[in-house]
């Protein structure tokens, strides 16, 4: 049987994590978090002193770093995990994350690290549907109201969050778009488990056809 993969991409603060999260433990899944990855790379060329629009240098430092995402994000063995969500990682997240030699080393590690679940997986980030996995399962694009989503971002601010999505969206490598064949989810107001119950629905439906 192939490797079933739930895609789900969409702005920050849109409720990617969250959802994704509770989607992968009520299906007994696993969950891959891309932004972390993008995030501790970030983390590590800031805290080697590489300057992050030095594209061949950061594109080598993410060619050889080694990264985890859970229990808890790590760099070379270091914990990244609260670090990773500072303003100083928020502000120049994006810059690493438009080079295309990070990107090519990310997505061989989230294709492989897919490959490697025995049961399905639920990948989460911004080009999860386009680009990392464009035959997953299942594709879903959330969204949310900007307020919102700077709320949910708490510390981050709304001006932050906007400078961010609008760096994503509009960069050559991979951008954060929307795959025609994913299901649009605006998650304003609603509850966690209202959303995963409406793809888990989704996902049985398609299952069952
Ligand atoms: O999802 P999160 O807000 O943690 O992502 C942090 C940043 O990582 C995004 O603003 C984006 O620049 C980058 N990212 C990406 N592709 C992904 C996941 C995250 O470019 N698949």
């Amino acid at each position: 049987m192939t490797q079933q993969i739930i895609a789900i991409d969409g702005p920050a603060g849109s409720g990617k994590s969250t959802v994704a999260r509770a989607l992968a433990s009520a299906l007994g899944w696993a969950f891959l978090d891309t932004g972390a990855m993008y995030r501790a790379v970030t983390c590590e060329a800031l805290e080697r002193g590489i300057d992050v629009n030095d594209e061949s240098a950061v594109g080598a430092l993410a060619a050889s770093v080694h990264l985890t995402t859970l229990p808890r994000v790590t760099v070379n063995g270091r914990d990244v995990e609260e670090v990773i969500r500072t303003d100083r990682v928020n502000g120049a997240v994006s810059v690493v994350a438009a080079n295309a030699l990070v990107r090519a080393s990310m997505v061989a590690r989230q294709r492989q690290w897919a490959a490697e679940q025995r049961l399905g997986t639920v990948v989460e980030g911004r080009d999860i549907s386009t680009v990392v996995f464009p035959e997953a399962t299942l594709k879903v694009f959330l969204t949310a109201s900007l307020e919102e989503r700077a709320r949910r971002r708490g510390d981050e601010g709304e001006a932050s969050v906007a400078r961010r999505d609008e760096a994503d969206t509009n960069r050559d490598a991979s951008p954060l778009r929307q795959a025609d064949d994913a299901l649009v989810l605006d998650t304003t107001g609603r509850k966690v488990d209202d959303v995963v119950g409406e793809i888990i629905a989704c996902l049985t439906n398609l299952h069952s056809n």
